[in-house]
This record gives structure tokens, C-alpha cells and sequence, in this order.
């Protein structure tokens, strides 16, 4: 008999695993369908024994102390700075938008004033700023907004930028300085002998069973627990009842170079060419020293595992009702990206989970029998 069954072992499900086994001296069942732990964060070594992002990479950056520090119980961390270029007009360039990026690409020298300028008498005035597209013309102006965003964004999404809400876009900033780092966050990290290590930490408690290859249909009229925690779509738990929300997929492909560098950075973007988004060369990421280099390209498509919530208007609709489902649901409660369909990365996965937990730990009683055995370990010290 478990205290709870937590259905997936990504960020949201691990930690919250963790937090139940140790904290409450609870019984964890985790399951995933996936044959590894680690969800969408899974690395592992590839053929040539180069460390990969199964899923496409996975950069760590926050602002939180707490996640930060959580998470640095489980890991020790490299320091990384991510930095992005965008192929446009057969150019290299840094992305986000800098003023490197616009100096290069008009073959111009602007100070960063100036080019405060130059921005301004190219961005539009756009009355109430609510979707993808507003963001960015209201910023760099129509030119750059194609050059940079509407191709990739068409590609990643399979939809014009001006049906998706404006927090699509407005995760890339604008800067007019020389600032070509992707992310400003005060802690940026690899952990240093990879994601899935990390998780394996995580989950090694002897509170905690995990169980792979395993969908939640086929254990979830089990009586071998109590309560759940549920990590995966919100609309497959519920029989699609509403219908499907809409999630966008990518197909990965996966390649090993025979040498030691293909590109100057991690990821180059792609937003004018070929029908990948973004082409990883893991590398640069790991710091792993190696004769050999493995990249990815990621295809977007509409068809496969669900990996983005898609932000516009009517998706939030449509999850509104199955969220109004999930609160009237008892002794279940959904955590992380597809369960509360939210565009989150690891960092709010994490906070997320560790916000769950505590507000389960101050609504539900720790178990009587436990609190006892923890007394009388105190009193007996
Ligand atoms: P997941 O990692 O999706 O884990 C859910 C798990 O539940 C999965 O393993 C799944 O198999 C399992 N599951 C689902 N349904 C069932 C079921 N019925 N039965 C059993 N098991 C089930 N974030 C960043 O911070 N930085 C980045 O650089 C970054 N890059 C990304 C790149 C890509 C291509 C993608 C897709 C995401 C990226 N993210 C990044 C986001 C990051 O992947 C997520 O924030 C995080 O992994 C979400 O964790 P989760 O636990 O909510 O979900
Ligand atoms: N984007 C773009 N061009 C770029 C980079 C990003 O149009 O060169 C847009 C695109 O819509 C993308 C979104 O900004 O989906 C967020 O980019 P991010 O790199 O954060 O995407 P993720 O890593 O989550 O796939």
C-alpha cells in the first residue's frame, strides 16, 4: 500500500516524490510510461559517448534561491551562459535582438542611443498589445519581426504569430546594448553530471518506488494508494471529456559528427530556411571534451508527444474547463507544464511542485503513526 501515487518522474513528478518521502515520511509509488526518468530533461550518452539532450536541450536558469537551492541538494552544477545565433540573409547573428545584431546585419556602428533611436522609428504603434506579433513589431518594427520571428514562429507553432498570445514572443527580449546572452537570470547552470543524474538523486529514497514502461489507464484502479499527484496532459486524464487541447510536438534527429566542433554556439535558430527551427551541439553546453560532436534538429509538427501548450485564447478556454474539473476533483492534485497547461520551463516546473507540496503538507495531516515513531526517535536521542 502506497500514501500516493505520483503518475510521472519529469521535474514536477520527482520533486514532488521527494518532497512526500522525506518531509512526511510518506509511501510513493512513481510511475512513467517512458522507459527513463528525467521526462523531458532525459540525457544520456549517445553512441559515441557524447552526453545529449534526448528532448531537445535544456538550458537552467532562475531567479529563485529556493529552487536553486533546492535543486543543489541533488546536483553539483557547471556555469553556462547561453548564447544563440539566428541565421538571416546568410548571416550568423546574436538573437535576442542586440545591438551586435542590428550593427551586423545593416553593416551599420551605432552606439547604444542610437540605436534606441533607430528602433523606435521603426517600431509600430500598436494600440493594446495582446498577441505574439504586437510584441515584437511594437518593439523592432515590421523588418526585423520578419527576418527573426515570423518564419520561426510559423515553423515552431504551425500557426501566424498573430493568433498566439503575446507571452510567445515576449520570452526573447530586446536589447540595445552588447548583452548577447539568451538569458539575464542570476543563476544560470548545467548540472554538471547531467539532468538525469540529478533526477536519479532525487529519487533515491527508500520512501520512494519508481516504476517504468507503466501508463497511468492501466494502474489507476489500483486500491495500492490513496492519494495522486498527476504530472501528464490534463486533458487525457479527464477522456479528452471537452475535447483535445491543443499541444505542439517536434520530432527530433539526432546526428554525430566526425569532429570536434560543427557550430561557434549551442544553438543556432534557423527562422528564414530549412523546415528544423534550431540545430544543438551539446558541447558547448556540457563542456564535455570529446574527438567527436553530436547536434539535434528539432521538426516542429502537430503529430507526436506533447511537449508545448499552445498560449492563445482558445486553449485557455478549453483548459479553464478542465481546470474547474481537476479543483472539484478529490485526493488528486496536477502539477508541471501539460498538467496545469502552462508554457513553463524547469525552474517554474520546480517552484511549482515545491508550492504543491507545501500547500498539501499544510491541508492534509502528517500521518499519526509516523509522527509517533518520529517522537519517539527524538525523545530517545
Ligand atoms: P515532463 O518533463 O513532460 O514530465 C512528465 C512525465 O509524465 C513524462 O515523463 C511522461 O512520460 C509522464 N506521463 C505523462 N502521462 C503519463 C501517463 N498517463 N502515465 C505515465 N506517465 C505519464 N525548460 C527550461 O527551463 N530550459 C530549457 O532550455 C528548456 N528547453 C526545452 C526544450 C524543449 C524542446 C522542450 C519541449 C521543453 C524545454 N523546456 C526547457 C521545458 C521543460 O522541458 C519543462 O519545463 C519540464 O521538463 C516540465 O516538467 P514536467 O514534470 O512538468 O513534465
Ligand atoms: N522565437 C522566434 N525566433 C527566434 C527565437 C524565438 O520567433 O529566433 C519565438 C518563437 O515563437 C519561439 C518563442 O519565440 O517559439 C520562444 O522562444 P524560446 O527560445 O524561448 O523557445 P523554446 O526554447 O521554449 O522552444
Amino acid at each position: 500500500m502506497f500514501d500516493w501515487l505520483v503518475v510521472g518522474t519529469g521535474f514536477a513528478g520527482s520533486i514532488i516524490a521527494e518532497r512526500l518521502a522525506s518531509q512526511r515520511d510518506e509511501k510513493v509509488l512513481v510511475i512513467d510510461r517512458r522507459s527513463h526518468i528525467g521526462g523531458n530533461a532525459f540525457d544520456r550518452y549517445d553512441r559515441a559517448g557524447i552526453l545529449i539532450h534526448q528532448y531537445g536541450p535544456h538550458i537552467f536558469h532562475t531567479n529563485s534561491k529556493a529552487v536553486f537551492d533546492y535543486l543543489s541538494q541533488f546536483t553539483e552544477w557547471r556555469p553556462y551562459q547561453h548564447r544563440v545565433l539566428a541565421e538571416v540573409d546568410g548571416m550568423q547573428v546574436p538573437i535576442p535582438i542586440n545591438l551586435t545584431t542590428v550593427n551586423r546585419l545593416y553593416g551599420l556602428s551605432l552606439t547604444s542611443t542610437e540605436l534606441e533611436g533607430w528602433l523606435a522609428a521603426r517600431a509600430e504603434t500598436v494600440e493594446q498589445i495582446h498577441t505574439a506579433e504586437d510584441v515584437v513589431v511594437s518593439t523592432v518594427g515590421r523588418e526585423l519581426y520578419e527576418k527573426f520571428f515570423h518564419g520561426y514562429t510559423k515553423k515552431q507553432w504551425g500557426v501566424e504569430p498573430s493568433q498566439l498570445d503575446k507571452s510567445v514572443t515576449a520570452r526573447i527580449p530586446t536589447r540595445t546594448n552588447t548583452d548577447d546572452r539568451y538569458f539575464c537570470d542570476k543563476y544560470q547552470f548545467m548540472p554538471t553530471a547531467g539532468y538525469t543524474r540529478m533526477f536519479e538523486r532525487i529519487l533515491d529514497h527508500p520512501n520512494i518506488e519508481v516504476m517504468l514502461d507503466t501508463d497511468y489507464q492501466y494502474v489507476k484502479s489500483s486500491s495500492r494508494f490513496r492519494r495522486l499527484i498527476f504530472t501528464g496532459p490534463i486533458d487525457e486524464f479527464f477522456g479528452n471529456r471537452y475535447g483535445k487541447l491543443p499541444y505542439r510536438s517536434l520530432s527530433f534527429k539526432h546526428v554525430s559528427l566526425n569532429k570536434r566542433r560543427h557550430q561557434p554556439v549551442a544553438v543556432v535558430n534557423y527562422p528564414q530556411t530549412n523546415d528544423y527551427t534550431r540545430v544543438t551541439e551539446y558541447k558547448h553546453l556540457t563542456g564535455q571534451e570529446h574527438p567527436q560532436t553530436s547536434i539535434t534538429y528539432e521538426y516542429p509538427s502537430d503529430h507526436g508527444d506533447p511537449y508545448y501548450p499552445v498560449p492563445r485564447p482558445e486553449s485557455a478556454e478549453l483548459f479553464k474547463k478542465y481546470e474547474s474539473l481537476a479543483l472539484a476533483t478529490k485526493d488528486v492534485w496536477f502539477v508541471g507544464r501539460l498538467a496545469t497547461y502552462r508554457y513553463y520551463n524547469m525552474d517554474q516546473v520546480a517552484g511549482q511542485a515545491l508550492a504543491t507540496f507545501r500547500r498539501i503538507d499544510e491541508a492534509i495531516e502528517r500521518p499519526i503513526r509516523r509522527m509517533r515513531v518520529a517522537l519517539h526517535a527524538e525523545l530517545t536521542a
